[in-house]
């Protein structure tokens, strides 16, 4: 319980304006995307600069208040509310959106946390230059949000992930210090790394108020084809044969099974059947090429003849126009949501080395059919970078309840799977409320050690976003 008096002075640093008591208000801030988690908070607080957050958490330090950092709200695994029963603060960096500024020729972009990534993207773009992280949430995730959670997306092939494409980040630390790591440099290697303790910290070390981040050359031209195979298995030799062809050029590699396209024409406005017939899977391939559009539909279509060569393909497209990219590129991104009104869905974002793919799909649809003979497995994702979401619809006609009370038996086939695979239990959305137990079971306990280590190090009274990715003991 967090008393009236330290909830005044909390709003004492930021104005009445811009804090929010009122339940039915505060509502759309613990309402998480996957309507999963519970949690309550008595205030919403939203800072207008670096210096608010100091003084903020400076007090809950002081006062030894829970702190929950929210910027767009958008994540998948409950990083962004507090935990049930542990009522916290919220703080939300929305009003921290300024783009600070663009260096040309370092090809930087320098940001307040609070941006949206959409529009970090078009201030790129209107600079000739491109800032390749992109996702399905990306009209609402904010760029802290993305660091905080090392996002990945699908320029992950070709750009890396958050982490690859920041060079510094300012942050508040419990304690209220502000650290101005806003560096510029490619190359800096003075000591230990501490800008990557706060990417993919997912707001439990400090708070993340601003970014430098890499820009890169827009490419002339950018083709994308859908096609149509057997198996996961000719999906991984096709991959093979497009990384051998086309090198960096090479940009997105996304594999979706034929009930995903199913769904997704079902429900999404705008989506189209790609291909005139029926495959059991699709692969998305996307080039972008340095040159010319002319060069991109060229390398794409000297790739797709050699997989048909190959017998790794049975059909394919190219798209024609920018608009048909988008529309090819709106089936892969809207495979979650077109989920949705098949009922509940049991969801894993595992990733496995590229090479075990297809041994991952198969023996994971083996053990869940198995265990749940009616399920509607939708898995699809990133298989450039060995990140599938295996997703399970729950049985036509079903009960979404009683598929949803199975998740923690499934979640240890998938997970076990994976592992067994060398895998990952979260590729890209992080471990938040969501995973905590199942990080301190599979990471060796030097590992989880050394996390506790390093949390109490930085935020020895435990107000950082408690009950997220490890406990304090
Ligand atoms: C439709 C859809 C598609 C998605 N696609 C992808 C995808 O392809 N790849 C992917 O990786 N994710 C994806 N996500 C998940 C989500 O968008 C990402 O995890 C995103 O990076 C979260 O950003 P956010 O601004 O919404 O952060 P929030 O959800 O608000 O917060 C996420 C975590 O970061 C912490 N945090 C937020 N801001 C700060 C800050 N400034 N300082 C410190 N900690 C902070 C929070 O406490 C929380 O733990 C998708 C989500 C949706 C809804």
């Amino acid at each position: 319980m967090i008393s009236e008096s330290v909830l005044s002075r909390f709003v004492s640093i930021v104005g009445a304006d811009h804090a929010v008591r009122d339940a039915k208000d505060i509502a759309p801030y613990l309402k998480e995307p996957r309507d999963l988690f519970h949690g309550s908070s008595p205030l919403v607080l939203r800072p207008g600069s670096a210096e608010d957050v100091s003084q903020i958490l400076a007090l809950a330090t002081e006062t030894g208040t829970p702190i929950v950092p929210q910027s767009g709200n958008t994540g998948h695994v409950g990083g962004q509310v507090p935990v049930e029963g542990q009522p916290a603060v919220i703080v939300s960096l929305a009003r921290l959106n300024r783009i600070r500024a663009i260096d040309s020729s370092a090809n930087t972009i320098t940001v307040d946390s609070g941006c949206i990534l959409h529009d970090i993207q078009t201030a790129a773009d209107a600079a000739d230059r491109l800032f390749p992280l992109s996702l399905g949430s990306e009209g609402s995730c904010r760029i802290g949000g993305n660091l905080s959670t090392n996002a990945g997306g699908t320029g992950v092939l070709a750009y890396g992930n958050t982490r690859h494409l920041c060079l510094g980040v300012e942050v508040v630390l419990p304690t209220g210090e502000i650290w101005n790591g806003l560096r510029k440099l490619k190359k800096d290697n003075t000591g230990y790394d501490l800008r990557d303790l706060f990417i993919g910290a997912e707001g439990t070390l400090g708070i993340v108020t601003g970014a430098v981040l890499r820009l890169f050359p827009k490419p002339k031209g950018r083709q994308v084809a859908i096609a149509g195979l057997k198996s996961p298995r000719d999906a991984l030799s096709f991959f093979e044969q497009a990384e051998k062809q086309c090198a960096g050029e090479l940009t997105g590699f996304e594999i979706m099974p034929r009930i995903g396209i199913e769904f997704t024409v079902a429900h999404i406005p705008g989506a189209r059947d790609p291909l005139s017939s029926r495959h059991d899977w699709y692969v998305l391939v996307e080039i972008s090429s340095p040159e010319s559009m002319e060069a991109a539909t060229s390398k794409m279509e000297r790739l797709l003849e050699s997989a048909f060569e190959a017998g790794l393909v049975d059909d394919a497209v190219i798209a024609q126009s920018e608009a048909q990219n988008a529309t090819f590129w709106l089936i892969r991104e809207s495979m979650s949501e077109a989920q949705k009104p098949e009922g509940a869905s049991i969801k894993h974002d595992v990733s496995v080395p590229v090479s075990s793919i297809p041994e991952f799909m198969e023996e994971a649809d083996r053990a869940v059919i198995k265990a749940m003979p009616e399920a509607r497995i939708v898995a699809f994702g990133h298989m450039g970078d060995g990140n599938i979401h295996y997703n399970i619809s729950q049985p036509k006609g079903g009960d979404g309840a009683s598929h949803q009370a199975r998740r923690h038996e499934i979640h240890n086939i998938v997970y076990g799977i994976a592992l067994a695979m060398g895998g990952s239990i979260s590729a890209e959305h992080g471990i938040g409320q969501m995973k905590r137990d199942r990080l301190a079971a599979i990471r060796q306990p030097i590992e989880i050690d050394l996390m506790r280590r390093i949390k109490k190090a930085f935020d020895p009274a435990g107000i950082m976003n408690p009950g997220k990715i490890v406990s304090l003991s």
